[in-house]
């Protein structure tokens, strides 16, 4: 048995307001003139009030981060390739936002310190050089983007990430205070996130008391916020953060499993977003996790949240193969979900059938 060391993020400020603390935290990192690059979802680009809170200095630049699809890694290439062009290297990079977001922020600080293009490291420990300083603030929790070792990219071969040691962030800041006035739905499907990556690390095969720890605590904060509470408040949006955070813990000494291996199909062949492609799936895996999708479907009743169903209706057999190769290639989440064996239990027959429920 070989056990993973496990590399985690640098630095962590949590609690609410320490935001502010942003400019006082990069000071020490800043190189000469050399710019801090802010990548902020593009969901604040009209928010003035915010926009005036990032401490901008001399040359630092402000990015607006695209997260409409998820990020594909030619937008990597084209950021990073245009601060290469006009600053020859900048001090840091920081991703203000959901997972996209975040991601964005974790390739584009990789690919400043390395050669060739954000496809040629999709895979993992393909990463030569340690990235530039980089820090993440979520402004939406559940995806655990903020303590994850990958970036996930799609690129024009596969959709994977920039799995290495060199991708977690250096520094991450967690301020409850800026995931207040996430939309509904949106927060939902973000949260549901969490809430599956919950599941499939605690029902998974790869489970140990280091992720059953971080895992439990996570569920029961998403079980919580979303299924005991009659409203929103203050404490929900911090057990919320914190429950991402501990959800990402929990998968990142464990695995994730069957949800998340089929709405990468999804997502690579029609660009569904992570969090609602998760929801589309796990609405129909009671087969796999009869519990979980009973606690799910009450808190998507509760919420009245809209779940999209037959979003694969009329695609041809070749766009339902593509999505079949796509997730058979994500052999250690099958491994997880269904032990050593699971080529045997998870044929593409069986995997047609369930996309065709989707
Ligand atoms: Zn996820």
């Amino acid at each position: 048995m070989k056990f993973r060391n496990f590399k985690m993020v640098d630095y962590v400020v949590y609690g609410r307001g320490c935001f502010a603390q942003l400019d006082e935290i990069l000071a020490p990192h800043r190189k000469g003139d050399a710019p801090m690059v802010f990548l902020l979802d593009h969901h604040f680009e009209n928010d003035e009030a915010f926009k005036s809170r990032i401490p901008l200095k001399g040359k630092d630049v402000l990015i607006s981060a695209d997260v409409t699809h998820e990020p594909k890694t030619s937008l990597i290439d084209e950021i990073a390739d245009k601060l290469k062009a006009e600053f020859g290297t900048v001090s840091g990079v920081i991703g203000i936002g959901g997972g996209s977001a975040m991601d964005m922020a974790k390739a584009v600080a990789i690919m400043m310190n390395n050669p060739g293009k954000a496809q040629d490291y999709q895979g993992w420990d393909l990463v030569k050089n340690p990235a530039v300083y980089k820090v993440g603030i979520p402004t939406l929790s559940g995806t655990g983007a903020e303590v994850s070792r990958t970036t996930v990219l799609t690129g024009p071969t596969k959709k994977l990430g920039m799995n290495s040691d060199f991708t977690p962030f250096n520094q991450i800041v967690l301020d409850p205070e800026l995931i207040k006035n996430a939309p509904m739905n949106q927060r939902f499907y973000t949260g549901m996130d969490c809430f599956i990556h919950c599941v499939e690390s605690l029902k998974g095969t790869f489970i140990n008391e280091f992720s059953r720890s971080y895992g439990e605590k996570a569920q029961a904060l998403c079980e919580e916020v979303f299924l005991h509470k009659d409203e929103w408040n203050e404490e929900s949006d911090e057990q919320l953060m914190m429950a991402s955070y501990a959800g990402g813990m929990s998968i990142a000494y464990s695995q994730v499993g069957v949800a998340h291996a089929v709405s990468y199909g999804l997502s690579y062949l029609l660009g569904t977003k992570h969090g609602i492609g998760n929801c589309i799936v796990f609405n129909h895996l009671q087969e796999f996790y009869p519990e979980g999708v009973e606690v799910f479907h009450k808190m998507v009743q509760k919420h009245n949240i809209f779940i999209p169903e037959g979003i694969t209706k009329g695609l041809t057999e070749e766009q339902f193969d593509i999505m079949i190769n796509v997730s058979l290639g994500m052999a250690p989440l099958w491994e997880n979900a269904l032990g050593p064996t699971w080529k045997e239990q998870m044929t593409g027959e069986r995997l047609r059938a369930l996309y065709g429920k989707l």
